[in-house]
């Protein structure tokens, strides 16, 4: 494998692989372009601090998602498809990749082969592998391996397991997650794991999480921690407050906020999240802090009926934003501050202008960079309540 220093001259590209929109930019000016467009979307509300920056921007993706395809000269192939289309490119010194987490595809790859399986056609239903998903904790140094298969039954699964283990000593935990359905999403429904605790581990904020196959976890790590920290301090907690932790993925927001707060209150639609954050909090032995599953707008009501008043949100939701139903029992709440996290800051000013009409005012936004090479940008934004209910 070529150590590469920058997605510049990188080889996926020129085959093709589209996965850096900036890759021909100097960091300093991507960064640039990243505040002019936080500024564009966000100072119509308040102002716009200077973007959060990575003092090294490569190799910061911990989580690597590759799909396997058939190739008539190289048989079984593993890796990122080419910008609009389903040609494979190897996985092979992705710029922004983890190394580790690329080796361990290599690995998997290698013992795949071995086994003779072959790609799954959903279509058909033939074949028998789709995609892999690596996870690392960057801390902890724990691998995780998620097989997606389409069929149920993996034969030989003993041996491709250790084979697994044999080629790349530093996965901690293999497991098979079955997707048989023709869909664009990499992971179905169920999990079986193969060896290892079917789960990794890392370290946030102080804290240790639980991270499942399925569940959301960021891909930065490094950045992950200084977007919460900042998060947390917007929030002004006294130790006092009731907070909500909306779209809570794994607790990982309201857990590395529970010390600081009174009580811990979250809400998430995947189970499988929900699960990893109860047993957060109870790994990291934090008593004041609770996790539902579900609908973060349709509990929003129900908190709005039952006339629970939190007094500080946070939310973080995925990219298509928050939904007007959310963000009317937001109003109805009534909380004095909310700390909106958002992967996509032109849904994010979206929300805030109805946020702005339920008596809101938005203090300041700070962008921090994530993604660099990339054109994604996260944004933290404060909003503080101006008309009393
Ligand atoms: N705050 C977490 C997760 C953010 S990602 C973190 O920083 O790790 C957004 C999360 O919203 C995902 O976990 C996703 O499963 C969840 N989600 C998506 N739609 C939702 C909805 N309608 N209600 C509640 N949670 C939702």
């Amino acid at each position: 494998m070529q150590p590469i220093m920058t997605p510049r001259d990188c080889p996926l590209r020129r085959k093709g692989c589209g996965g850096c929109q900036y890759a021909e930019i100097p960091y300093p000016q991507q960064l640039a372009r990243k505040q002019a467009h936080a500024r564009k979307l966000l100072a119509e509300w308040g102002p716009v601090e200077p973007v959060l920056g990575m003092e090294d921007p490569c190799r910061y993706r911990c989580k690597v998602t590759a799909s396997f395809a058939e190739d008539g000269r190289r048989g079984l192939v593993c890796g990122l498809y080419a910008k609009g289309s389903r040609r494979v490119l190897p996985a092979d010194g992705c710029p922004l990749q983890d190394e580790l987490a690329e080796q361990a595809v290599h690995a998997v790859l290698q013992a795949a082969r071995e086994c003779r399986y072959t790609v799954y056609d959903p279509m058909r239903r033939t074949g028998l592998v789709r995609h892999i998903q690596i996870r690392r904790g960057l801390y902890t140094g724990q691998l995780m391996v998620t097989l997606v298969t389409g069929p149920d039954i993996l034969p030989g699964s003993r041996r491709f397991a250790a084979r697994v283990r044999e080629l790349c000593p530093d996965v901690t935990t293999l497991v098979q997650n079955l997707n048989p359905r023709p869909t664009s999403m990499v992971l179905g429904d169920k999990c079986r794991t193969l060896f290892g605790p079917g789960s990794i581990e890392d370290t946030l904020c102080g804290l240790r999480f639980r991270i499942s196959p399925a569940s959301f976890y960021q891909v930065n790590p490094r950045q992950t921690q200084r977007l919460y920290e900042l998060a947390i301090r917007e929030a002004g907690l006294t130790g006092r407050e009731t907070v909500l932790d909306a779209y809570c993925g794994t607790g990982t927001i309201g857990l590395a906020a529970a010390g600081k707060a009174a009580q811990v209150l979250g809400v998430e639609l995947n189970a499988a999240a929900v699960r990893d954050a109860q047993a957060n909090a109870r790994h990291n032995h934090i008593q004041n802090a609770r996790f539902v599953c579900a609908d973060a707008g349709e509990y929003m009501n129900r908190l709005a009926e039952e006339h629970a008043a939190p007094d500080v949100v946070f939310m973080d939701p995925p990219r298509s934003g928050s939904t007007p139903e959310f963000l009317a029992a937001l109003g109805r709440l009534a909380p004095s501050r909310v700390v909106y996290i958002s992967c996509d800051p032109s849904t994010q000013a979206r929300d805030i202008a109805l946020l702005v009409r339920e008596g809101y005012r938005m203090v300041r936004a700070t962008p921090v960079d994530m993604f660099p090479y990339t054109e994604h940008l996260e944004s933290v934004a404060l909003l503080v309540r101006t008309e009393k209910r």
